[in-house]
């Protein structure tokens, strides 16, 4: 049994994509309809492999947007210099099919069970799977309170913008812009340092469980951040989308 489940999530297949959902200037969403899905878990990722007409194919990971028991999304965001990101960004269309595999990882997820609070890091991009972690705990109705403090270069940067701004219920959502203020903005500005986490964060003595994900350098940063408030090494889990992004 469970070695049909592994082969099954190592399996790439094709699967359509039913919808595409502007984000941002230069996010989408993309959902899909796996025909093989066992169903994810909040927080895992899956793979897209794109296949030239010469046969060359570039294989890149994504975190799953939705919740678990939602449709399969991704979010991806287009990098100019890219090499997979803008032809997901620019040229998919519902009816289009896009070859995957997963649902994959078991480290950076959460269950209502695992508890909290929760701390959220967020860089960019890097909301991703921490949107379907938020998803998950409204949908499993949990009353594990939760923050996500999230790094965006500027406003119209961030992600999921409108429905962020619709959790209440033990939720508290807040920005930090680290390009472009626009006037009258009371929310943080900057990098997030020692001192923006020190203000936004949990105290340790809660006991936290954070997750951080975003671009490595951001990732890094904000793990030693939370180290140096005393949390320890085993509650905070991390997830690196690679290079160093602009946070
Ligand atoms: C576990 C995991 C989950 C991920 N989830 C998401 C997701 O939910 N949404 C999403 O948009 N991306 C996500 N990524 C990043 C994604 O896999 C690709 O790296 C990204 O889309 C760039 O691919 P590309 O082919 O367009 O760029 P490439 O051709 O691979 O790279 C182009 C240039 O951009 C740089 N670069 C590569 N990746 C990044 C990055 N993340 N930030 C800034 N610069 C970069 C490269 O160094 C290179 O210079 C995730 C990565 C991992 C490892």
């Amino acid at each position: 049994m469970a070695r049909t489940t592994l082969r099954g999530r190592l399996t790439w297949q094709t699967a359509p994509v039913s919808r595409v959902t502007r984000e941002t200037a230069t996010v989408v969403t993309i959902e899909l309809k796996p025909p093989d899905w066992p169903g994810h878990r909040a927080g895992q990722h899956l793979d897209v492999r794109l296949t030239a007409e010469d046969g060359y194919t570039a294989e890149r990971e994504y975190s799953i947007a939705s919740a678990p028991g939602e449709p399969v999304a991704i979010t991806v965001e287009r990098l100019d210099n890219g090499e997979v990101s803008p032809y997901l960004t620019e040229e998919v269309r519902a009816g289009d099919e896009l070859e995957l595999r997963g649902p994959i990882g078991g480290y950076f997820v959460w269950e209502p069970g695992d508890g909290g609070p929760l701390l959220l890091l967020a860089g960019g991009s890097g909301v991703v799977p921490l949107r379907s972690i938020l998803r998950h705990r409204r949908r499993t109705g949990s009353d594990v309170p939760a923050r996500l403090l999230y790094s965006s270069p500027t406003l119209p940067d961030v992600i999921y913008r409108a429905e962020l701004g619709q959790y209440h219920d033990g939720v508290q959502v807040s920005y930090t812009l680290t390009r472009d203020e626009p006037p009258g903005w009371t929310g943080h500005t900057g990098r997030i340092n020692q001192a923006l986490l020190a203000e936004a964060a949990w105290p340790a003595e809660a006991n936290p469980l954070a997750y951080i994900c975003g671009p490595t350098s951001f990732v890094e940063a904000t793990a030693a951040g939370l180290a140096g408030l005393g949390y320890p090494p085993q509650r905070v889990k991390t997830e690196r989308f690679g290079a160093t992004g602009g946070q």
